[in-house]
């Protein structure tokens, strides 16, 4: 009896699987557009989700489907984006008091933007780590908090200007610190280098020492990079990704050759590199989007600046801009791999709408609106170590929006509505 039981409720779950049934909780979005920008498709289907992810595709609406129903004729399905480098304490600008939020506001902050993950690669540690439990405990909500907990530097070296970090000096405390943020299971390790700038840089050696102990252990390294003599080092050790562009000079093609030949990711932050002109001298921060997310104040204190900006500054910001975009004309020739980071928390940022500006910004450097849109999305979740796209199996963050982002990347802030890990959040 027992066995004919098994065998019963065996053969009416395997039955059940194959009709697609009702279960509660369900989300099935009818009639959309799917754009999957890890296989570039566009298909017009029905895609029923979960909490636990995207369960299937679908050609029609299951008769006795009666969970949760969207109806999305007309708009399109994105997979939820994916800030690379952020700081998630809040956001700052010239003129005005910043705007503290810590990583629950923020994460809770940047959804609004289609922003349904984000890696924070230096914060208060402890911070960090208590508010990524928490989440992962479903106990406050938000995007998905992902981060490198501490900054791994030299002593005084970059990010000790910031607050209390992680230092090497030597090997031994190398390996003791990424022992330590392995056994808080740091989600990737942030490394430090800065040859030839005012703080002291880690060594190559060190470089070396600490991305073989970070690959030992199975965890992605990302190092920061202010100048060219630090991608050569960061190539060296192996790295699995840089971030930042190089301030002495622009990379260039046959260094771009090499990054690529080494398979090193770049998350250059070319939005917080360039925007900070822009929000005082072009109508940026007047889109529906940048308004809902930035405190009037900053948006103000942006005006302030510009009216207080020299002509040599203004000349001095444009140069700046053109030896990034070099850089970044070399990275895309090259075929390196680009992934979408805002480093906000920095003045020219703001939390989640910055993800957008980079995407925009990887389309003027060359990229297509697909690459661009992969940056955020599918090749942003393969670096974690996520499954891309909206395949089955894969998340259910998904941002829908009014216009199509392939034809023109700045209809990615036409959000309609997003969904995180199964959950319709507006
Ligand atoms: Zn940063």
């Amino acid at each position: 009896m027992k066995n004919s039981l098994i065998k019963l409720t065996l053969f009416l779950c395997i039955y059940c699987v194959s009709a697609l049934p009702v279960v509660a909780g369900q989300l099935l979005l009818t009639h959309g557009t799917l754009l999957d920008p890890s296989d570039q498709s566009i298909t017009k289907q029905h895609l029923l989700l979960d909490e636990t992810g995207i369960i299937a595709r679908l050609d029609s609406i299951p008769a006795n489907f009666t969970g949760q129903q969207l109806d999305i004729n007309g708009k399109f399905v994105i997979p939820g984006l994916i800030d690379m480098h952020t700081h998630a304490f809040g956001n700052r600008g010239p003129n005005a008091q910043s705007e503290i939020m810590g990583p629950g506001t923020t994460a809770q902050v940047v959804l609004h933007a289609g922003v349904t993950g984000f890696v924070d690669l230096f914060g208060n540690e402890d911070q960090l780590f208590e508010h990524r439990r928490l989440q992962q405990q479903g106990l406050i909500a938000g995007a998905d908090i992902y981060t490198s907990l501490s900054c791994l530097t030299a002593p005084g070296g970059h990010c000790s200007q910031f607050g209390k970090t992680r230092t090497i000096k030597s090997e031994d405390e190398a390996r003791q610190q990424i022992a330590e943020l392995a056994a808080k299971q740091a989600d990737v390790i942030k490394l430090v280098s800065t040859i030839g700038g005012s703080l002291p840089s880690l060594s190559p050696a060190l470089l070396k020492t600490s991305v073989d102990e970070a690959k030992k252990r199975g965890i992605k390294t990302i190092v920061h990079i202010h100048t060219l003599a630090d991608i050569d080092s960061a190539i060296a050790a192996g790295a699995d990704a840089i971030t930042h562009l190089p301030d002495d000079a622009a990379i260039t093609a046959e260094l771009a050759q090499r990054l690529a030949a080494h398979k090193v990711v770049v998350i250059p932050t070319l939005a917080c590199d360039t925007d900070e002109y822009e929000f005082m001298f072009s109508d940026v921060l007047q889109s529906a989007l940048a308004k809902q997310l930035a405190d009037p104040r900053i948006i103000q204190g942006y005006q302030k600046a510009a009216s207080d900006m020299t002509p040599e500054q203004k000349q001095q910001a444009k140069q700046r801009t053109e030896k990034y975009y070099l850089s970044m004309k070399h990275l895309v020739a090259a075929d390196v791999l680009l992934l979408s980071g805002t480093d906000a928390g920095n003045y020219g940022t703001l939390q989640g709408f910055t993800v957008h500006r980079e995407m925009e910004k990887f389309v003027a450097s060359g990229l297509t609106t697909w690459q661009a849109l992969a940056s955020a999305t599918s090749d942003a979740r393969l670096f974690l170590g996520k499954p891309a796209g909206l395949q089955a199996g894969a998340e259910a963050s998904l941002v829908i929006l009014d216009s199509s982002p392939i034809e023109d990347i700045r209809n990615s802030q036409k959000i309609s509505a997003v969904i995180h890990q199964g959950k319709v959040i507006h």
